[in-house]
Protein backbone atom coordinates (compact mmCIF):
# COMPACT_ATOMS: atom_id res chain seq x y z
CA UNK A 1 0.00 0.00 0.00
CA UNK A 2 1.30 3.57 -0.76
CA UNK A 3 0.85 6.45 0.94
CA UNK A 4 0.52 9.51 -1.40
CA UNK A 5 1.79 12.53 0.56
CA UNK A 6 -0.33 15.61 -0.62
CA UNK A 7 -0.19 19.31 0.24
CA UNK A 8 -1.61 19.62 3.28
CA UNK A 9 -5.02 20.63 4.71
CA UNK A 10 -7.36 20.27 7.61
CA UNK A 11 -10.11 17.84 8.02
CA UNK A 12 -13.43 20.25 7.31
CA UNK A 13 -15.11 18.15 10.88
CA UNK A 14 -12.34 17.59 13.33
CA UNK A 15 -9.12 19.79 11.64
CA UNK A 16 -6.79 17.00 12.11
CA UNK A 17 -3.89 17.48 9.60
CA UNK A 18 -4.33 15.50 6.28
CA UNK A 19 -1.34 15.26 4.02
CA UNK A 20 -1.25 11.76 2.93
CA UNK A 21 -3.90 9.42 0.95
CA UNK A 22 -3.95 6.30 0.47
CA UNK A 23 -5.95 3.82 -2.23
CA UNK A 24 -8.27 1.40 -0.80
CA UNK A 25 -8.06 -0.93 -3.18
CA UNK A 26 -4.87 -0.31 -5.64
CA UNK A 27 -2.10 2.41 -5.21
CA UNK A 28 -2.93 5.00 -7.80
CA UNK A 29 -2.33 8.76 -6.55
CA UNK A 30 -6.02 10.46 -5.77
CA UNK A 31 -7.14 12.86 -8.23
CA UNK A 32 -9.84 15.48 -8.14
CA UNK A 33 -13.22 14.23 -7.28
CA UNK A 34 -12.02 10.92 -5.44
CA UNK A 35 -13.61 9.75 -2.22
CA UNK A 36 -11.65 9.52 0.79
CA UNK A 37 -11.73 9.22 4.39
CA UNK A 38 -10.76 11.56 7.68
CA UNK A 39 -8.79 8.83 9.33
CA UNK A 40 -9.34 10.33 12.42
CA UNK A 41 -13.11 10.78 12.65
CA UNK A 42 -14.27 8.87 9.64
CA UNK A 43 -15.73 11.75 8.04
CA UNK A 44 -16.76 11.08 4.35
CA UNK A 45 -14.30 13.21 2.34
CA UNK A 46 -14.14 14.11 -1.28
CA UNK A 47 -10.82 16.17 -3.23
CA UNK A 48 -11.63 19.40 -4.78
CA UNK A 49 -9.47 21.16 -6.87
CA UNK A 50 -5.84 21.14 -5.91
CA UNK A 51 -7.06 18.01 -3.95
CA UNK A 52 -8.28 20.08 -0.78
CA UNK A 53 -10.58 17.70 0.89
CA UNK A 54 -14.15 18.16 1.54
CA UNK A 55 -16.99 16.79 3.77
CA UNK A 56 -19.75 14.85 1.86
CA UNK A 57 -22.14 12.29 3.44
CA UNK A 58 -22.24 8.42 3.22
CA UNK A 59 -24.98 8.83 0.59
CA UNK A 60 -22.84 10.27 -1.89
CA UNK A 61 -19.81 7.67 -1.19
CA UNK A 62 -22.78 4.67 -1.87
CA UNK A 63 -23.79 6.89 -4.61
CA UNK A 64 -20.60 7.00 -6.07
CA UNK A 65 -19.19 3.40 -5.81
CA UNK A 66 -20.35 -0.32 -6.43
CA UNK A 67 -21.93 -2.05 -3.56
CA UNK A 68 -18.73 -4.22 -3.42
CA UNK A 69 -16.93 -0.79 -2.83
CA UNK A 70 -19.23 0.45 -0.80
CA UNK A 71 -18.87 -2.45 1.89
CA UNK A 72 -15.15 -2.05 2.00
CA UNK A 73 -15.56 1.60 2.54
CA UNK A 74 -17.87 0.97 5.38
CA UNK A 75 -15.85 -1.70 6.80
CA UNK A 76 -12.40 0.84 6.75
CA UNK A 77 -14.51 3.34 8.13
CA UNK A 78 -16.12 1.30 10.87
CA UNK A 79 -12.59 0.46 11.74
CA UNK A 80 -11.74 4.36 12.30
CA UNK A 81 -15.00 4.77 14.63
CA UNK A 82 -14.12 2.20 16.68
CA UNK A 83 -10.70 3.02 17.17
CA UNK A 84 -11.92 6.91 17.82
CA UNK A 85 -14.36 5.90 20.35
CA UNK A 86 -11.88 3.22 22.60
CA UNK A 87 -9.50 6.49 22.56
CA UNK A 88 -12.40 8.92 23.24
ZN1 LIG B 1 -11.70 14.39 10.74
Amino acid sequence: MTAHRLREAACPICKTKLDAATGLRNDAAPKVGDLSMCARCGQPLRFGVDLMPYAVNLDTVRGATSATDFRAYCRVRDAVLARKHATN
